[in-house]
């Protein structure tokens, strides 16, 4: 068993370091208070090879593994917390489900751009009835009577991006039960494609209901169909580790300015950091990092340049979405005014991990598939 990075994974993650502290390090704190999408980040580090790292080459990826996403995301937060949302982005959510699922069509049609950091995709799974039970989900795909596509009726909640994507995957019903669902790409420029009122998260970030009112998808743009479910899970499980990492990543970058702060910051003559009450929260904040940066690098890399392991994934989720709460909620407790202030970061960190215990598989949704795990038996939430 090794518990260090080797020695290509260290230096790949001190370059992403080094080249996000020349790039992103002046404007991190404008950029985490304008609601707008980086693009300007989004070029810079498509230029740079950090979106598609774990994607094959054919597909204009760079052939690295999930952990090498991983530590990017972590080498970029730790500079820019806002800037790691486009190595998400870029990397994590359905881009990679497409990447893994989608046709050469597909691909060829929005996989390019988005690897060029011109265009964003979205996931649109919630819907208003089919939040935890994303299973009810209610918008249809019905066949056209000339079999060339399908007509698709319903509305999606809580879609990140959704405003300025080119493209919603998104979860629709070809039939009942869980069996009946699979994903369409939908170009967001097609008619019948609205979108509700702006509204916004406690992270600043904006989203809008987004309705589909019979809008046309040729079959070419379905991507997995009926019996689809399954496989866009396990390929969701990858969002869930970048969701995990920026937790982690977001907790980490308050921790050290906590620390930085204990170490200079004076009350009743001493340093704060001479106060044992600090001394012991700084203890907690720590084991509970190392801890969570374990789980999460046993889930990478154990998926290596596969998928990650649903469990190894929850378990890892939950913990660092715990965690990035916690040591950043106590960090902000450590700089006092100062942390509940908009002039650091810790208080954008506080609330961007706050949304994460929520997204994506929310903490409870989790611990009940670890659960079922342990006992080794499934329990229907359901009250038949
Ligand atoms: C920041 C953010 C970004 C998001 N981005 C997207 C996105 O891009 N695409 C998308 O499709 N969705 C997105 N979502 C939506 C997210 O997936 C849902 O909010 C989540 O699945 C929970 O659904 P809900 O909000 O309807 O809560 P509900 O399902 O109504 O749950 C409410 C509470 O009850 C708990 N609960 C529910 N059922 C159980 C149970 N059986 N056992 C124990 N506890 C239970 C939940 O954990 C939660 O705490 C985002 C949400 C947030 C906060």
């Amino acid at each position: 068993m090794q518990f260090q990075l080797d020695r290509e994974q260290t230096e790949f993650r001190d370059a992403v370091v080094g080249f996000a502290r020349r790039h992103l390090a002046e404007a991190a704190l404008e950029r985490a208070h304008a609601s707008q999408y980086p693009w300007d980040v989004a070029r810079l580090l498509a230029g740079q090879g950090l979106l598609g790292i774990a994607f094959k080459g054919e597909d204009g990826g760079h052939g690295g593994t999930l952990m090498d996403a991983i530590l990017a995301i972590e080498a970029v937060a730790s500079i820019c917390p806002r800037s790691a949302d486009v190595v998400q982005a870029g990397n994590f959510g359905p881009i990679r489900v497409l990447a893994d699922f989608g046709s050469g069509l597909q691909k060829e049609r929005f996989l390019k751009s988005l690897l060029r950091g011109e265009s964003v995709i979205s996931v649109g799974m919630t819907e208003p009835e089919a939040g935890s039970a994303v299973t009810d989900l209610r918008t249809t795909a019905t066949p056209t009577p000339d079999g060339k596509g399908v007509r698709i009726n319903g509305t999606k909640v809580f879609t990140s991006h959704a405003w300025y994507a080119d493209v919603i995957l998104t979860y629709v019903r070809f039939g009942p039960g869980v069996g009946g669902i699979g994903s369409v790409l939908i170009d967001t420029k097609s008619e019948g494609v609205r979108f509700g009122k702006r509204s916004s998260f406690m992270s600043g970030e904006e989203w809008a209901q987004v309705y589909f009112e019979d809008v046309y998808v040729p079959t070419e743009m379905i991507l997995l169909g009926e019996g689809g479910f399954k496989r866009q899970i396990a390929g969701f499980n990858v969002e869930r580790l970048g969701n995990a990492a920026r937790s982690l990543a977001l907790g980490r970058y308050a921790f050290e300015l906590a620390r930085e702060w204990a170490l200079q910051r004076k009350q009743f003559g001493r340093l704060l950091a001479e106060f044992q009450g600090l001394q012991w929260k700084f203890a907690d904040m720590k084991i509970k990092l190392d801890a969570s940066q374990l789980l999460l690098y046993r889930a990478a890399t154990n998926a290596d340049r596969g998928l990650p392991s649903p469990d190894e994934t929850a378990i890892a989720k939950v913990f660092c979405n715990q965690t990035g709460f916690e040591v950043a909620n106590e960090a902000l407790q450590i700089l006092g005014g100062t942390g509940y202030s908009q002039d650091t970061l810790v208080e954008y960190c506080v609330r961007r991990c706050r949304g994460w215990m929520i997204a994506g598989g929310s903490i409870e949704i989790l611990k009940n598939r670890i659960a079922e795990g342990v006992l080794g038996r499934t329990f229907s939430q359901r009250t038949n």
